[in-house]
């Protein structure tokens, strides 16, 4: 049993919560701006000082490489991304690659014999928060494995022209060019170089503290769809139209919202989440009765069977009159649940059980570009508590020592995926 060292740890924290530092306890750290290009050159620094290999391919996903003993042998992969979203937080991702730089580093430090060629990297613009969409750069690399309606999203074209959501005259292509990090296509991940892949991630998710563990051995990405729900009615003047003649859009999508969420709790199934976190309102006018309006509806849990049965109630709006006004409801896009590797997951419980670290198993709720690798080669992921389940905020926070304890737990579970076939 190896242990990997809260000193290094900690430093890598306060050294890395320094690029994009936005002055009041967390960070915003754009994909490939000049505050990413800072932590890239740190973790650059950091690998090559311990004898790693440095390769980045054509989307600027970095990867830092220790030879194994056999030089024939596929590389196993750790890693996650550098870039934030707007004023998040310390640990959202970059915790994924400084533990995997520590694996890395214990395993030179104290010379740690393994077969495999050991590989912490970096993936480009996962948040996407600047140029969309999410998990762009795992999107590309791993396109040809992805299921068809997920991958029309990833065309490498169309990624590299993506606008800046802040400045529609830039792209990420043209970002990516004077990154300085652009590289050749040939380094990419794929399954002739690469073995398996772990990625560590904070939970961003009250979980693990409620329960008082450690630790997430994490076996799937819930599965989800999201629709969007559109109501016509007749726009008006707000001041001379009598209310019981009105055809209001705003008011029927409330009356339509209040009734999914009474008749999906119905259900009683605890784990089952779901979110309307977008809506589109026409005219938009205070002085204007709106004649359309649109929300989002975003549902997630592992059981497909339990999905269908939310999507039976969702479809039921059409059937029902709100208020006059008429209903459609429009698929947006799904996902199936992803598995993890049952291996790679047992590897994780055991290297956490013989390391002596509290944990339990946990469902992934949140998208990574670890679901995208998992596609490619067998995958896992393994979650760290968050403190009151925060994330994509400033005050998300994980104990230093929790996130040692982490890349203890997925250095002795890779040193066990290392051992297997020897
Ligand atoms: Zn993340």
């Amino acid at each position: 049993m190896y242990k990997c060292s809260l000193e290094r740890m900690t430093d890598k924290i306060k050294t890395f919560s320094k690029y994009g530092d936005a002055g009041h306890g967390g960070i915003t750290r754009y994909s490939l701006s000049p505050e990413a290009i800072m932590a890239r050159k740190e973790f650059e620094k950091r690998m090559k000082a311990i004898g790693a290999i440095i390769e980045v391919d054509d989307v600027a996903n970095m990867y830092a490489t220790l030879p194994g003993s056999d030089p024939t042998a596929k590389r196993i992969v750790m890693g996650s991304h550098c870039d934030s979203v707007k004023n998040g937080g310390n640990y959202d991702g970059i915790l994924g690659v400084m533990s995997a730089m520590e694996v890395l580093e214990t395993v030179y430090a104290e010379k740690i014999p393994h077969k495999h060629p050991l590989t912490a990297m970096i993936w480009t613009n996962e948040e996407g928060s600047l140029y969309p969409p999410a998990m762009m750069c795992s999107g590309i690399v791993c396109y040809d494995y992805l299921p068809e309606d997920i991958r029309g999203k990833f065309k490498y074209e169309d990624m590299l022209a993506s606008k800046s959501i802040l400045d529609s005259s830039k792209t990420f292509g043209m970002a990516l060019d004077a990154s300085g990090y652009k590289g050749d296509k040939k380094y990419r991940l794929s399954r002739d170089k690469y073995l398996y892949m772990f990625e560590t991630h904070i939970e961003q998710g009250p979980i693990l503290e409620d329960n008082n563990k450690e630790i997430g051995v994490v076996d799937c990405v819930l599965g989800m769809f999201n629709y969007r729900i559109k109501f016509y009615g007749q726009t008006t003047h707000a001041g001379t139209f009598p209310m019981p003649k009105r055809k209001d859009a705003f008011f029927a999508a409330s009356k339509a919202l209040c009734y999914l969420h009474e008749e999906i709790d119905k259900l009683g199934y605890p784990e089952l989440v779901y979110t309307t976190g977008e809506v589109v309102c026409h005219p938009d006018v205070h002085t204007c009765v709106p004649d359309f309006f649109e929300f989002s509806f975003d549902s997630r849990h592992e059981k497909p069977e339990v999905l269908d049965k939310v999507l039976k109630i969702v479809k039921s709006l059409e059937d029902k009159n709100w208020c006059g006004c008429t209903c459609k409801v429009e698929k947006a896009w799904n996902r199936d649940t992803v598995y993890w590797d049952k291996k790679l997951v047992s590897y994780v419980k055991e290297a956490a059980e013989e390391a002596g670290v509290s944990h339990q198993y946990i469902h992934s709720g949140a998208g990574h570009d670890a679901q995208f690798c998992a596609y490619v080669i067998p995958t896992t992921m393994i979650f760290v508590q968050s403190k009151d389940g925060l994330s994509h905020c400033e005050p998300e926070y994980s104990k230093p020592e929790h996130c040692t304890d982490g890349a203890t737990v997925m250095l002795n579970a890779v040193l066990k995926a290392d051992k297997e076939s020897t």
